[in-house]
């Protein structure tokens, strides 16, 4: 008897699974003609304030039914996610950038001579004392299973010369030695939230916060820098930053702009943080590139919710070592360490040999920086004779991203460019949905090289926009 009544209620939840799942089907085809009638009337899809009212009614029936408020607020963020989806316009330009790098790959093993200023990636490669220290690791048999956290040795010389660097105090218990600076976001975003929870990410920005936050159901909420505003991200961030934000990913050096945040902003952030209770993961994997202006990290602030990502592959050359680190709390360091032990057991002993090394060259991250800032200051140079666009020079990083002032979709330029051209740039939507006009250049390749690239991007223009 006892079991038919079990077979009843499974049968009643049963019933009201489907239940939900129509309704979220009635909810998105809603969402659908909205979307339609936002498109028509020149809306935008984000309507804080609208999501904002729904969000108050939602608490208030969670506590009239005595359902948990977190409950409710993370399966709102689920459906207002799906809905946002449902409105977006299908075909992911997010992924614009990715299908030019892989013609333009395959059009230089076609053995056509590209110019390849898309990628971010620096011509030269790691030191030769690197290499070395990664070979002779790996004869020695620095090639076993170990941490998940990285070699003691190489956590504890980040910590040390983070510290020295940046006036702070760190161990090596605070750091964790990543798959390069990709996975650090990842694991940042997959340990401090949660399925449904907000996660704002600045745009223009590195393409990748995004489908790694959506990846496994976080809500993402874009706050839209400005060139007008000098790139500064204050403005977007205190329009959408509220009370379900759960984690701010922010990045300077900025990818794309070149960007470099103030003292200032950084502590307006990180206050804005600090009265949402949010985390700020702060992507400084540019931190040595600054040309203008002064480093600022994350960690020189007193508000302890942050984690400061770095790599090897910029300062060092050593894209293809896939090696980078975070820095956060002890606890949390740990926590996502064990999600990366999870993911891949432990990076090869010998790259991180290498990493130890590299640590040492100082000089060879000096020159790298000096000509970089040598090729961005060839590459403004050489745009700013096109009157069709606009750019702010660049203080940091490696790229310039100029707007191109005339009716011109970036992604079909960025086709245009290389296949008329044969030169790679990244076009801007990559960067978010309102930088269509614009496209990234990166200063990646040998003087010379992007001299030729620019000099054709400037003709391109001039036959596209006249
Ligand atoms: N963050 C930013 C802003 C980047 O531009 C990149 C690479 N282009 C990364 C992180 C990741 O680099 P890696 O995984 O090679 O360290």
């Amino acid at each position: 008897m006892a079991g038919d009544g079990l077979q009843e209620l499974r049968d009643e939840l049963g019933r009201i699974t489907l239940e939900i799942l129509r309704l979220a089907a009635r909810r998105r085809e809603i969402s659908e003609k909205i979307g339609e009638l936002k498109e028509r009337m020149g809306m935008s899809l984000l309507d804080r304030a609208a999501e904002a009212r729904l969000r108050a009614r939602v608490l208030e029936e969670c506590r009239r039914l005595g359902l948990g408020e977190e409950l409710g607020m993370r399966l709102l963020n689920i459906l207002v996610e799906d809905s946002l989806e449902a409105q977006r316009k299908a075909g992911g330009d997010e992924f614009a950038y990715r299908k030019i790098f892989v013609k333009a790959a395959e059009m230089l093993r076609r053995g056509e001579k590209i110019i390849r200023m898309e990628v971010g990636e620096p011509d030269f490669g790691a030191p030769p004392s690197v290499i070395e220290a990664m070979c002779q690791a790996a004869r020695q048999g620095y090639a076993k299973y170990s941490s998940g956290q990285g070699l003691g040795e190489l956590r504890e010389a980040i910590a040390s010369k983070t510290s020295e660097k940046l006036g702070v105090d760190l161990r090596g218990e605070n750091v964790v030695i990543t798959v390069g600076g990709v996975m650090a976001t990842y694991l940042s975003i997959e340990a401090l939230t949660r399925p449904g929870d907000e996660v704002v990410v600045v745009e223009p920005g590195w393409p990748l916060y995004k489908p790694q936050a959506r990846l496994h159901g976080r809500r993402v909420v874009e706050a839209v820098a400005r060139m007008e505003d000098g790139w500064s991200p204050i403005e977007a961030l205190e329009k959408v930053v509220g009370e379900a934000t759960r984690l701010i990913v922010i990045n300077y050096p900025n990818n794309p702009t070149g960007k470099v945040l103030t003292r200032d902003e950084m502590e307006e952030i990180l206050e804005l943080a600090e009265r949402y209770d949010a985390w700020v993961v702060s992507d400084e994997v540019y931190l040595d590139y600054i040309y203008d202006g002064e480093a600022v990290s994350v960690l020189q602030f007193s508000y302890p919710k942050t984690v400061l990502i770095g790599s090897f592959s910029k300062a060092w050359g050593m894209t293809g070592y896939r090696i980078g680190y975070l820095i956060t709390g002890s606890e949390e360091a740990g926590r996502m360490a064990h999600i990366q032990n999870l993911i891949i057991t432990n990076l090869p002993e010998f790259i991180q040999k290498a990493a130890l090394k590299a640590l040492e060259e100082d000089e060879a991250v000096k020159r790298n920086v000096e000509e970089i800032r040598r090729r961005l200051e060839t590459l403004c140079s050489e745009l700013g004779r096109s009157r069709a666009i606009e750019f702010q020079r660049p203080q940091g990083a490696m790229y310039v991203f100029p707007r191109i002032k005339a009716q011109l979709d970036s992604v079909e330029f960025a086709w245009k460019l290389l296949e008329e051209k044969k030169v790679a740039v990244a076009p801007g939507a990559s960067f978010g949905q309102s930088f269509r006009s614009y496209f990234r250049v990166s200063a990646g390749r040998p003087v010379e090289e992007l001299r030729e690239g620019a000099r054709r991007i400037v003709e391109a223009l001039e036959e596209s926009v006249g």
